[in-house]
């Protein structure tokens, strides 16, 4: 019997909550930024800037699991000595990220960096060395982004707000943003990083309604792994379901790659990016008849890594098994044992338990090669990976 492979793929665009907020556009490197590309995702490296290797190891592991640009900290001369190699090797865009040290910013666009960072409200008489910074910049042809933190506040606009208030984070972006406009200067991205994604989500609803910047999102230090993505979820999703937001970076403490699996997930989700591999599973319950979480790792293990869209449902028994696993590209449903395997709605065949994984990878692939997708598309062999 020939399987009819559909995949699921759209014929139409998938629907979104929101169009996106019109921007001005502008190129960071070789990644548009603005209303018009999509949202890109980007992390930073942790290593020591002047350790090229190290850094560079660490942007090529960021580059494979998708990261669009990286952001790499600038804090001593020898880092500062570092750009050049870094912009020129790296394979995506290098943002410098300048804090306290007006002077490295003009070494970060010499060293061909695609973007400057820098964050006003700690570097040295930033307001009076904005006409250089734009000069630099716009001969350079790169865009500069505003990154006003709520931890690193202005002096002025804390004393006039007391604390780091939405109205705080917004004055402070738009007021340097209206420095560089006075020199002409308007390729600029703004961010409004808060920890509490409440403040945060009001800081940039009132940020985009008052310009045409293009956003990056941001709950600054949001946490460690769990809590980070809860916090960065909710907040991004409430923004971006309005239409805002042009870059997103996930804060996480953890290991960077972390914040772009989390970045690219939330924006899978909301279908501003294609969908990849998703598994639907059950919670399971008094009725599973197999081990579901075990399963699903398994499962998610094994086709980790597929780069094109499979919908995999991994349920514990026959209640809403047959359903789900018809929903979906591929699926099992569990029971006495067994597994009925699923792929397009249609059950192809039962297998032992054991073999249920080996089973939907081989599914998998079999889609794959019908959709006559190269290696590649799969990173790494799927494999049987047993979880303990
Ligand atoms: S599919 Fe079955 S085992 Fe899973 S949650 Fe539903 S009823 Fe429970």
């Amino acid at each position: 019997m020939t399987i009819p492979i559909g995949l699921g793929m759209p014929e139409a665009p998938p629907p979104v909550l929101a169009p996106r907020r019109r921007t001005r556009q502008f190129m960071v490197g070789s990644v548009g930024v603005g209303s018009d590309h999509p949202i890109s995702v980007q992390s930073m490296t942790n290593t020591k800037t002047h350790d090229i290797n190290a850094t560079l190891q660490q942007i090529a592991q960021l580059t494979a699991t998708g990261c669009d640009m990286v952001r790499v900290a600038c804090p001593k001369p020898v880092d500062a000595e570092a750009l050049p190699i870094i912009a020129k090797k790296s394979p995506i865009p290098v943002i410098a990220d300048i804090h306290f040290q007006p002077k490295y910013i003009f070494a970060a666009i010499d060293a061909g960096c695609a973007a400057v960072r820098v964050n006003p409200g700690n570097i040295k008489e930033f307001d009076g060395r904005v006409k250089e910074v734009a000069l630099a910049a716009g001969s350079a042809g790169i865009p500069i982004r505003i990154g006003v933190n709520a931890g690193s506040l202005d002096k002025r606009i804390m004393e006039k707000y007391g604390k780091a208030t939405p109205e705080a984070l917004v004055e402070s972006a738009l007021w340097e943003a209206s420095l560089f406009e006075e020199h002409g200067f308007g390729d600029i991205k703004i961010s409004v990083k808060h920890h509490d994604p409440v403040i945060m989500v009001e800081a940039y609803r009132q940020l985009a309604a008052q310009c045409d910047y293009p956003l990056h999102l941001g709950v600054t230090e949001a946490g460690p792994m769990f809590q980070g993505t809860i916090k960065s979820s909710v907040a991004f999703s409430a923004l971006l379901a309005e239409g805002i937001g042009d870059t997103i970076r996930v804060s996480l403490s953890a290991p960077p790659e972390e914040e772009i699996k989390v970045g690219d997930m939330i924006l899978q989700s909301l279908n501003l990016r294609p969908r990849k591999l998703e598994i639907v599973s059950c919670p399971s319950c008094g009725r599973a008849q197999v081990d579901v979480y075990k399963l699903a790792e398994e499962v998610t293990a094994a086709l980790d890594g597929m780069e094109f869209p499979l919908r995999v449902a991994v349920m514990g028994c026959v209640v809403n098994g047959p359903g789900e696993a018809r929903d979906a590209d591929i699926g099992v449903a569990s029971g006495n044992g067994k597994g009925q395997i699923f792929v397009k709605g249609e059950v192809i065949k039962t297998v032992p338990e054991s073999q249920i994984v080996e089973t939907l990878i081989e599914e998998a692939m079999k889609i794959a090669e019908e959709l006559g997708l190269e290696e590649g598309s799969v990173s790494g062999s799927p494999e049987v990976k047993v979880t303990s």
